[in-house]
């Protein structure tokens, strides 16, 4: 597929951000191109079509590519937010950064049993994805799957995650 062939170079990497010595990936023009946006989400989703009753989207930019899948898949939209967004929290995970701890949330609205996969632009630590599986089991649903569109490999976050189906790798 031409369109998933060229996605890859459409993640730009920015040096120095948000800090110095991070080098951050964007995926900016990747979500610019829909051709490629629409061949990186079937990418995502395909190992799992027909298995997964939620799709759960990391925020922010997990948002983008569970909203894509549900609509092309009929799956219903879990949102995994940070912390203070939602206004009827039904659990929380809280996990630890490099400088401090983050947390977690989603909203009720999955009933014990469901199907759920995880989907999110980047693993790097694999923290944040970790602790959205725990969210979802803390819940009663079952994490059938999680999926990033680009898996930083040197971070090697899914010694954390487990397995995760990863489009591309860095
Ligand atoms: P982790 O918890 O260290 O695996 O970080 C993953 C989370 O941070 C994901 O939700 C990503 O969106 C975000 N993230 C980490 N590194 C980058 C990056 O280089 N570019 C964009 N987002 C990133």
């Amino acid at each position: 597929n031409a369109d998933l062939g060229r996605a890859q170079a459409l993640i730009t990497s920015i040096p120095d951000y948000p800090e110095p010595g991070v080098n951050f990936r964007d995926i900016s023009p990747l979500l610019a191109d829909g051709p490629a946006f629409t061949a990186v989400t079937e990418a995502l989703v395909a190992p799992f079509v027909g298995r997964f009753d939620f799709v759960g989207g990391l925020e922010a930019r997990g948002f983008l590519f569970a909203g894509a899948i549900a609509a092309m898949t009929g799956a219903g939209i879990l949102p995994i937010r940070k912390a203070g967004k939602l206004p009827k929290p039904a659990a929380a995970v809280s996990y630890s950064l490099e400088y401090g701890t983050a947390t977690i949330e989603a909203p009720d609205v999955l009933h014990p049993g469901d199907r759920v996969l995880l989907v999110d632009d980047i693993l790097a630590t694999g923290g944040t994805l970790t602790a959205a599986q725990a969210l979802v089991t803390e819940l009663g649903a079952e994490v059938v799957g999680s999926a990033v569109v680009l898996e930083l490999t040197d971070l090697v976050g899914r010694a954390h995650t487990g397995d995760v189906h990863t489009v591309f790798t860095a």
